[in-house]
Parts: structure tokens; C-alpha cells; sequence
């Protein structure tokens, strides 16, 4: 067997059970897009770790340093984003190659300064170390949160509604025009900043948190279509997605439309938007949307529902159940 046949998520699930009895009480480790280490009876740090390799996360002919250096923190702050948590500080480990130039490294620095000063989130600490050839980068973000805010990816309700606070699509289309040497100007290029500068929804977590009526929360790293699943999967509840409802930008559906491309896939597969995904209580639907729409001038999509049943995903269109191929699984 190899591990290309058990995929990433089959590989955590067989290393994860062997450290289960080493986490003491109150203590939430593998599972969740952060772990959770409580402070005391109120406050609790959450902790997420992320890794950006070349060739697999990002390709150096086609990221500036400044976007690769903004990018490698926020995916981790969308983890944070994701439990409904404020950032305290992150820590930057970092692999490069000696014939690097030291005006790529001041770039790449200046880019994740760029948000850490955003997030008001200092640089606590990391590692440096030579690379025989590839640039690798992990990135760990400390936050803190009550408690009573922190929102899981166990906590959907049969009855719920699915929500997403933003379009869907735009990163895996941005990749797409990246590759093909489409990305140069215009919309092409704004889908390609999507994809290399996602901008983590920090402050929408946090007020979402703050609500009891949101149940569950995560980030979409992986394209809804995978991501979905997980929070099934933990709450063991099942989903109907009504793909006519996805919020997709008129950027995605100008090039899609130009290009062929299946919008669809585009949107649920495709992975890397870093918007969140949540599940809200069906009787707060209006309030929470008008609230949201007030506080960040844009609309809360609501994509689905939450039923019993087995945890999976039905993948609705104009109410037929239609196939969708899988977000996106390293060696799946
Ligand atoms: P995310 O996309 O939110 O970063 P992942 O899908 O990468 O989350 O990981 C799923 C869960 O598995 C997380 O709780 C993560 O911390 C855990 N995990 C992934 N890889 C490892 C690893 N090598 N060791 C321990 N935990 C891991
Ligand atoms: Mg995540």
C-alpha cells in the first residue's frame, strides 16, 4: 500500500488515534483547524500550523515574494479565523536555498509584514535554515478566545442553514490563468491576486463567534466540496448544497465562460478561497444576515441545509442531485 492510496486525511487518521491518550482533559488536539489549549476557566490559546512548499503550495516563476510572504501567514490566520479567535502572534520557519538573493528574502519579509501589521500580529519567533534547492515555509499562529466563542467544526444541526462569507472559486480560477500564462491584466490578474493574496476573515470570524445561533465553523482551504464533508463528518449530520445559490464573483464567471470552464468545479473544488464556512440556526437566518451586511458591507451566502442522515454531501442543482468530483487531497 502506498500512501498515495490512502491520501492525506487517511494517513492523519491513522496516526492520529496513537496520541489520543496523551491529551489530557480540556485539552482538543488533531481534528479541528486549530487545536485548543485552555488558560484558564474562561480564555483558551488556539494554535494552528500551516506548510507552504515549492513546487506543491507555490511556483517561484510565478509568485512575487512580497504575495508568497503575505500568502504563507494567511492561510495560518485563516485557520484562527476559522475558530473565531484574535491572532496573538505567529512564528516563521523558514527553508532557503544559499544562492537565493537577498532581495527575494527582504520581499518575501516585507509581504508578511504587510499583514501581520494588517492583523496587528508580531512575529514571535521561528527558524532558519539552509534548503539544498527548494524553499520550504511553515507558518504557526497563536490565538486566544473565550471559551464560550469557540466555534468547531462538530458543532452542525440537523435544521441548520450552510453559509459561506464569500465568493467561491476565485483562487482555483486565479491558478488556472497563473498556469496557463493568463494572469497578466485585468480580471485575469485580479483572480490571480485572489489566489496569491487571500485576505483571511478575521474579523467576520470573530463577530460570527460571538453568536450562540452559529454552530459550526471552519475555513475553506480545500474546496467546499472536501471541507463540507469534514464538518459532516464531525458533527454526523448530512448536507444538501444547492449549487445555483454558490456565490461565485463576475470576475469567475467572465473567464469561466470564456475559457469553458465549469464553474461548479471551479467553485466547490477548487480549494485556497479561505472564506469561512458555517452553519447557522434556520430561525436567525434574516438577523444574522442583515447584521452581517451592516457591520462588513457584503452579503452572508447561505448555500445548503444540514440534515440526519449519513455524514456526506448531496450536491443539488435546480433540485436534482448532480456528481461533483472531490476538493483538493495531497497524494489522493
Ligand atoms: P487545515 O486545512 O485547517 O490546516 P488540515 O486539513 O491540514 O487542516 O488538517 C486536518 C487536521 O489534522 C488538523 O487538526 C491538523 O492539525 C491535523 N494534522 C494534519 N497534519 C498533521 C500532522 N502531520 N501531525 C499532526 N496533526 C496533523
Ligand atoms: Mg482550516
Amino acid at each position: 500500500m502506498k500512501l498515495s492510496d490512502i491520501g492525506e486525511f487517511g494517513l492523519i487518521e491513522r496516526f492520529a488515534p496513537l496520541f489520543k491518550h496523551l491529551i489530557p482533559e480540556g485539552l482538543e488536539g488533531i481534528g479541528d483547524d486549530c487545536a485548543i489549549i485552555p488558560i484558564n476557566a474562561e480564555e483558551s490559546l488556539v494554535i494552528t500550523t500551516d506548510l507552504l512548499v515549492e513546487d506543491v503550495h507555490f511556483l517561484k516563476e510565478h509568485i512575487l515574494p512580497r504575495e508568497l510572504g503575505w500568502k504563507s501567514l494567511a492561510v495560518s490566520l485563516s485557520d484562527i479565523a476559522s475558530m473565531g479567535a484574535t491572532p496573538v502572534g505567529s512564528f516563521l520557519s523558514i527553508a532557503l536555498p544559499e544562492n537565493i538573493p537577498v532581495a527575494w528574502t527582504d520581499e518575501f519579509f516585507n509581504g508578511y509584514h504587510d499583514l501581520s501589521s494588517k492583523e496587528s500580529t508580531p512575529l514571535l519567533g521561528g527558524d532558519t535554515t539552509k534548503s539544498p534547492d527548494k524553499i520550504v515555509v511553515n507558518v504557526t499562529v497563536v490565538g486566544k478566545i473565550l471559551n464560550k466563542y469557540i466555534k468547531r467544526r462538530s458543532g452542525a444541526k440537523p435544521g441548520d442553514l450552510i453559509a459561506v462569507t464569500g465568493y467561491l472559486g476565485d483562487s482555483a480560477a486565479g491558478l488556472k490563468l497563473i498556469l496557463l500564462d493568463m494572469a497578466k491584466e485585468g480580471v485575469s490578474s485580479a483572480l490571480a491576486r485572489s489566489h496569491h493574496m487571500p485576505v483571511p476573515h478575521i474579523k467576520e470570524g470573530k463577530w460570527l463567534s460571538s453568536l450562540a445561533e452559529v454552530h459550526a465553523m471552519m475555513d475553506v482551504s480545500d474546496g467546499i466540496s472536501s471541507d463540507l464533508d469534514h464538518i459532516m463528518k464531525a458533527s454526523n449530520c448530512h448536507a444538501e448544497v444547492w449549487l445555483e445559490k454558490l456565490p461565485v464573483s463576475d470576475h469567475l464567471t467572465k473567464v469561466s465562460l470564456e475559457n469553458g470552464w465549469d464553474i461548479y468545479s471551479l467553485a466547490t473544488g477548487g480549494g485556497e478561497d479561505y472564506v469561512l464556512l458555517l452553519t447557522i440556526d434556520k430561525n436567525m437566518e434574516q438577523e444574522i444576515k442583515n447584521e452581517f451586511f451592516k457591520l462588513f458591507g457584503k452579503e452572508l451566502y447561505i448555500i445548503g441545509e444540514v440534515k440526519e442522515g449519513l455524514p456526506c454531501v448531496d450536491w443539488m442543482l435546480n433540485d436534482e442531485k448532480v456528481d461533483l468530483c472531490k476538493g483538493f487531497n495531497h497524494f489522493g
